[in-house]
């Protein structure tokens, strides 16, 4: 690099002198080292130099304190403050006292070698700029806004015009950025996380002395406004954005720029502020103390319908009629005239008597001494704004109606949790107020129990757009007495017009009464099946434990009737006999109901069976049976299924011992089995040609110890169906029967597939 700049080095540690030192005259940069503040004055009262790098802590005085003298004495000369990490007040005030930049400690050459030659860049352009009108045309802007979705849309649209643009979040982001590259403007929001915009102002400005800048605001912050013009802010624009208005506010500033390269520092000013007063689309006026208007710009023109020759003079308050729907007249003038500013909404009428809505903020103007000069009136016309505003409020209220007759809640919830939007029936079912909760954090009215944070987080993911929307989920809320309730949740995510999440709508259905009726069923069932197993428990040991004196009352009996048959008379024979009868029945039953509460006893030991080969043992077991009575039986192919092979043993031979026993006398028993799937299950039937049964009686056979014989007529205890029943639904299964008398049934039972 062919340079003769020279550089003096302020600091007070040896090593880092003599690093820099090393390294700038490897760039070509004269150098000079001094380790006090005295020194550095002396040294720099001798000659002159391009630039100072100042250390910001020095043995004899503060770095900061020697900014004064040093420009005192070298006007010219350029001062980069060497700072403390993570002290950017410091940097703030260095820039703000005189320096033209600062580094930050512990130093990184490349960055300190990137600023300086930034900052000689800018001294070469400075000094070009002088001798040409020429501009580069791709301008550079910075952005320095904390809300990411405005820096986004902004840089879209400075991109499309041709702008280049950085971002930043932080003040300090933006001055580090801005140390590194310059910049023809600096759009700069008035809240920022660590520092407010205004105070970027000066420091931003000494970095780069051409560069504009411009404020962004909201409605509330006019006042800082002013201070951010005294601060010199080129201009400033309102939030909500108005892209047209940016645009223009910008080409204007760009043609500032233009403009000024070239010309004397006090004619550019001029030309530039009568060039921004003409071109901005706000009404400024200027008047006097008594109200009579000194000054009327090309917006106000347009605005009220007068041109500045017809009102120059007259009274503003003739001139524009004025109504107050949020003030009184006279307290507006008392504020300008008392506190020296006064903003609000007021309406105006134009020279055509057609009303505006305006914005309105005034300041009080003194001179030197105090005295008061004039007023200076901003007026901005959101009359369309009001209008859609206006519209917007009435179609929310009518929304608003058609949510409030919905039965479940509705409940819409910004980015970061915070309700938006909630319907009567949500004010109803959480018991507040109606309006109470708008803005509250709905996270915060969650029951502890779900875990808040944890629930907060995956809303959090959901906005981040890190992970699927759950569109359906349960969770408890917390009313306000307390009380807790379970509701189902429909949710949806809402995007904005650039396909940004910006929140989430969902609809949710009380169902803590359905929930306990849920309950309540389960806990009856739980019930059911207790009281089951134990009438089981019960059927087994009564069964078993009956046994036994039977079996004495059976023998002894007998042994009567053979002892003393001949000793007693007639009757007393046949009463033996019934004795004998009944209890032979009874063992009979007893046996019966031990065998059916045996099924299930036991562990289910299901396996695959062929129920072809099940069929072929069961007509085996059945030989004698069959022979006698002469029957048919006949079946399709038959499935392999999962179930237990004893069981279905039983279950087949228990349907078709009945197939042949219930037969007609004058016809041969037919019997046929089939099976079918359907629906994920087997449907298996058992048909006969026998007497049939009476529809009235189809679920009643089921029972045990039903029947519907004399046992004179057909044998048996009525367990048959009974113990099929029980099989049939340890398989899962169901089993019904079809049926007519004196044509014949068909038994069906199903069982699912596994
Ligand atoms: P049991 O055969 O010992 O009487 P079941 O439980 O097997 O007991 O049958 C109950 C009743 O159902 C029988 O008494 C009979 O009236 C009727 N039933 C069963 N199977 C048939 C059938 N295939 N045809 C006509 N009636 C039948």
């Amino acid at each position: 690099m062919e340079s003769k700049e020279s550089i003096i080095i302020i600091d007070d540690d040896e090593s880092t002198c003599k690093t820099l030192a090393l390294i700038f005259k490897k760039q070509g940069y004269e150098i000079e080292t001094v380790g006090t503040g005295h020194e550095a004055l002396k040294k720099v009262k001798e000659r002159d130099f391009n630039l100072a790098i100042l250390d910001v802590k020095l043995p004899d005085i503060e770095g900061v304190e020697l900014l004064e003298p040093l420009k005192k004495t070298r006007p010219f000369m350029d001062i980069m403050m060497i700072t403390e990490m993570g002290t950017l007040e410091t940097a703030i005030y260095a820039l703000n006292n005189g320096a033209s930049s600062y580094i930050t400690k512990p130093l990184k050459m490349d960055d300190i070698l990137n600023a300086i030659s930034v900052f000689i860049e800018e001294q070469k352009i400075k000094k070009q700029s002088q001798k040409s009108n020429d501009i580069t045309t791709n301008e550079n802007i910075l952005i320095v806004d904390d809300d990411e979705s405005t820096c986004k849309t902004l840089a879209l649209i400075f991109n499309k015009k041709g702008y280049n643009v950085q971002t930043a979040g932080t003040g300090y982001e933006a001055l580090e950025i801005a140390r590194k590259n310059s910049f023809n403007l600096a759009l700069l929001d008035i809240k920022l996380p660590d520092v407010e915009g205004i105070e970027l102002l000066v420091p931003l400005k000494k970095m780069h002395p051409d560069m504009e800048t411009m404020m962004m605001t909201a409605y509330s912050s006019l006042e800082t406004v002013i201070r951010a013009l005294n601060k010199g802010a080129s201009a400033y624009i309102m939030k909500p954005l108005e892209i047209d208005d940016i645009l223009n506010k910008i080409s204007t500033l760009f043609e500032k720029q233009r403009l000024i390269v070239g010309k004397k520092e006090l004619e550019q000013e001029l030309a530039y502020q009568a060039l921004l007063v003409e071109n901005v689309s706000d009404a400024i006026i200027s008047t006097d103390k008594n109200l009579k208007i000194k000054s009327w710009n090309k917006a106000a023109e347009n605005m009220y319908g007068w041109n500045s020759d017809e009102v120059i003079g007259k009274s503003l308050p003739e001139i524009i009629p004025e109504e107050y729907p949020y003030a009184q007249k006279g307290e507006v003038n008392e504020q300008i005239f008392e506190n020296g500013f006064w903003m609000g909404e007021i309406n105006q009428k134009k020279r055509d008597n057609t009303l505006i809505n305006i914005f309105s903020s005034s300041t009080l103007i003194r001179d030197n001494m105090g005295k008061i000069q004039g007023v200076v009136t901003i007026n901005q016309d959101f009359t369309k704004r009001k209008k859609v505003e206006l519209k917007l409020i009435k179609e929310t209220e009518k929304i608003k109606k058609y949510l409030d007759i919905a039965g479940v809640i509705l409940v819409a919830l910004d980015k970061r949790g915070n309700i938006v939007m909630l319907n009567k029936k949500g004010y109803e079912i959480l018991q507040y107020t109606e309006g109470e909760l708008i803005g509250r954090n709905w996270f915060d009215i969650y029951i502890p129990k779900e875990n808040p944070k944890e629930i907060y987080e995956i809303f959090k993911k959901l906005m981040r757009n890190e992970s699927q929307n759950t569109e359906f989920y349960e969770n408890s809320i917390l009313t306000k007495s307390g009380e807790e309730m379970i509701i189902a949740w429909h949710s949806t995510l809402l995007y904005d017009n650039n396909g940004e999440i910006i929140g989430t709508l969902s609809s949710g259905g009380d169902i803590t009464e359905l929930k306990k009726g849920e309950q309540d069923l389960l806990s009856t069932l739980e019930n059911l099946k207790e009281v089951n197993s134990e009438l089981e428990r019960f059927a087994y040991v009564a069964s078993h434990d009956l046994q036994e004196p039977l079996r004495m009352i059976t023998s002894f009996i007998q042994l009567l009737e053979k002892r003393y048959k001949d000793k007693l008379d007639e009757e007393a024979n046949e009463f033996i006999t019934f004795i004998v009868d009944g209890a032979k029945r009874m063992q009979l039953m007893i046996s019966d109901l031990l065998f059916y509460s045996r099924i299930g006893r036991k562990e289910k030991e299901f396996s695959q069976l062929d129920i072809n080969i099940i069929l072929e043992n069961v007509i085996s077991n059945l030989r004698i049976k069959i022979e006698e009575s002469n029957a048919k039986i006949t079946h399709d192919h038959l499935p392999i299924l999962i179930g237990n092979e004893a069981e279905f043993v039983q279950l087949l031979q228990n349907l078709i011992y009945n197939a042949l026993k219930f037969h007609r006398k004058e016809e041969t028993p037919v019997v046929h089995i089939s099976a079918k799937f359907q629906k994920n299950q087997w449907i298996f039937s058992v048909r006969d040609n026998g007497i049939g049964i009476d529809s009235q009686f189809f679920d009643r056979i089921f029972i045990i110890f039903q029947r519907l014989h004399k046992k004179e007529e057909y044998d048996g205890t009525g367990i048959g169906l009974a113990i099929c029943k029980k099989i049939i639904e340890r398989h899962d299964g169901k089993i019904w029967v079809e049926s007519e008398v004196g044509k014949g049934s068909t038994f069906y039972f199903s069982i699912p597939k596994k």
